[in-house]
């Protein structure tokens, strides 16, 4: 099992997140294909290294810190941002909350007027993100093998402007979230329940017909990047 330490966060105010290192994977501008957002332009910022290890990671590129990804500056990437002529980004991953930075940054972008978000994995403490950033969080279902890394805590500081997201690879998982849903009344807390299948692993078709049986008051989403492009295609 994957081991890793919440950052200190003693310092964010300290640093200048344009004069910092960041390890980028790839920035690039798109359709968003999740989400209450999905169909809008994008411009994401993968952010390079995740200490988790999801058995259905569609990014694994993006995941070992020793290999791949180049440094940044903040004031770099802001220019490559400014470049695209878009005012919605998404700072993703790997996981973009391991590094510390990423926290100044965000408040910058809102500070210019972008709308932001940030996509997380659900391991990290998310109340230190700045309360104008839409934040897309996943909670890790049991066949993704990261379920008990779930950092259950950030599920009580949920608020509307934040969406949950269960990616799904058969009916265990289904059901997991269900319960996670109501324990901790998600369809009501955030803006969305996201639901999702695990490409090739969980058919379309199954998660919808369960979803009306259950009249469960959740989003089924498909990526729609995945249709539009090839699944497996980078920097989409
Ligand atoms: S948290 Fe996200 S980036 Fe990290 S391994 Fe899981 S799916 Fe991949």
């Amino acid at each position: 099992m994957p081991k890793f330490t919440q950052p200190d966060t003693t310092l964010l105010d300290a640093i200048n997140p344009l004069e910092a290192e960041f390890l980028v994977s790839e920035i690039f501008h798109s359709i968003q294909g999740e989400g209450l957002r999905a169909g809008e332009r994008c411009v994401f910022i993968r952010l390079h290294g995740c200490s988790l290890r999801c058995s259905w990671c569609d990014t694994p590129y993006a995941l070992d810190k020793r290999t791949g990804g180049v440094s940044m500056t903040g004031r770099e990437i802001m220019d490559q941002i400014k470049s695209y002529d878009c005012t919605f980004i998404e700072f993703t991953g790997g996981e973009p909350l391991e590094q510390i930075a990423v926290h100044g940054l965000m408040k910058h972008c809102c500070e210019l007027g972008y709308t932001v978000a940030i996509e997380t994995g659900g391991h990290m403490d998310i109340s230190h993100i700045d309360p104008r950033v839409i934040r897309i969080m996943d909670v890790k279902c049991p066949d993704s093998k990261m379920s008990s890394l779930n950092h259950l805590p950030n599920l009580r500081k949920l608020k509307q402007l934040d969406e949950v997201k269960f990616v799904l690879a058969s009916r265990t998982d289904y059901e997991w979230a269900k319960h996670i849903i109501e324990e901790y009344d998600l369809s009501n807390v955030c803006g969305a329940v996201l639901m999702s299948c695990v490409f090739d692993a969980l058919s379309f078709k199954s998660l919808a017909e369960w979803i009306l049986e259950d009249s469960l008051n959740v989003r089924m989403q498909l990526q729609m990047h995945k249709f539009i492009w090839d699944p497996a295609m980078r920097g989409v």
